[in-house]
């Protein structure tokens, strides 16, 4: 096929193959040119391959250098480790992108329209712990090591600042802990403030903030962020905390971007508790795929997703259980096919 664009599509754990289904239905409907190469991770990947990330499935990527990823389950405690760090560690995909935006107006947070840009390989989150034994206490202390370079520092703020530019953004917030860790997140503020005066001063506001007054002020007052960028694990926790803003996980998008490769997906996780059932809310993974448009430069065919999500439902009225509706995943997304047939 000519003029196709080569991608691959993990259907993933617990509500992924739902949301996934429905995205493609709206990509299908938008005549989207992906030539999709399915592939397996996770505890599906366990289960068909006895592999959490088959050879296959980083073959796959490693051509496509694009990929639409459903959540994976990652056990919690022991077991595998996650399928999603290894992905982002193993294309260099430094920057998670996670904008969140008021679609449905009138709630609790209205007009919301926020950025987290979240370092993606660095900080406590690489995962290397260890216990240290006392007597018969094999596991008596816990340790872990977190790691962020200078280098990489540089790397996810020089992108978040040029995405800030690019999409005229007025104020960025650097959000650290650099008080206690003095040294580990120290080096991220220091050098996003060095950056900052070097390059960018004058072309939007910087200011610094401490993780757990950011929380708080997110809380009272989220108007008075536009662009927060952080390291790993605040990045994880705060898009959750602004994913609540916005009308909760079935919201809100993310993509893993790498130098050469990209990966869209949702925020939120597998919801065990939710799958199968029928009910997912595929809105967050929807707007991943929009983000994927904008990525692959068919920003007209992201516009037309985003508006037929924002019609149907705000002028259809059709929403999934978590918004306060009724309507299952397969009826949300026939609206919204509709909507997409009839647009333009
Ligand atoms: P979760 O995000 O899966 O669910 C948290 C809550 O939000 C649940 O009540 C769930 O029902 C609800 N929810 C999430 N997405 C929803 C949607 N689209 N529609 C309606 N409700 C939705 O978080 P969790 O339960 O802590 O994690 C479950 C699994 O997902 C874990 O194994 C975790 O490691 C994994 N996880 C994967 C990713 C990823 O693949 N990027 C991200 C986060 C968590």
């Amino acid at each position: 096929m000519s003029n196709t664009i080569p991608a691959t599509l993990i259907p993933g754990d617990g509500i992924g193959p739902e949301i996934v289904d429905a995205t493609l239905a709206a990509l299908d409907a938008l005549h989207a040119p992906f030539d999709w190469d399915r592939q397996i991770a996770g505890l599906g990947g366990i289960q068909a391959a006895g592999d959490p990330l088959p050879a296959a499935t980083l073959d796959s990527i490693r051509r496509t250098r694009l990929a639409l990823k459903g959540p994976l389950e990652t056990p919690s405690g022991g077991g595998y480790r996650s399928s999603n760090v290894r992905l982002r560690e193993e294309f260099q995909l430094y920057a998670n992108l996670r904008p969140a935006r008021t679609i449905i107006p009138g709630g609790r947070f209205d007009k919301i329209d926020l950025v987290v840009v979240r370092e993606n390989l660095e900080g406590l989150y690489i995962g290397h712990e260890y216990y240290i034994p006392i007597d018969d206490d094999p596991r008596a202390v816990a340790m872990a090591t977190g790691i962020n370079t200078r280098a990489g520092s540089r790397r996810l703020l020089e992108f978040a600042f040029e995405h800030a530019v690019a999409t005229g953004r007025k104020k960025v917030s650097i959000v650290h802990k650099a008080n206690i860790m003095k040294a580990l997140t120290g080096i991220f503020l220091e050098t996003g403030i060095d950056l900052y005066e070097r390059k960018y001063k004058g072309r939007f506001e910087l200011e610094t903030v401490i993780i757990d007054a950011c929380a708080m002020k997110l809380v009272i007052n989220p108007w008075q962020f536009d662009m927060l960028v952080t390291t790993n694990l605040f990045g994880d926790i705060l898009s959750d905390l602004v994913a609540g803003l916005v009308g909760g996980l079935g919201m809100t998008p993310g993509a893993n971007i790498g130098a050469d490769a990209a990966i869209f997906e949702a925020v939120h996780g597998s919801a065990p508790d939710i799958a199968g059932k029928g009910i997912a809310n595929p809105i967050a993974l929807m707007l991943a795929a929009a983000m994927m448009l904008d990525h692959c430069k068919l920003p007209e065919l992201a516009a037309r997703l985003r508006k037929a999500i924002d019609e149907t439902l705000n002028l259809d009225k059709v929403r999934t259980g978590d918004l306060g509706g009724t309507a299952s995943t397969a009826a949300f997304t026939k609206a919204l096919v509709s909507r997409i047939g009839g647009g333009n």
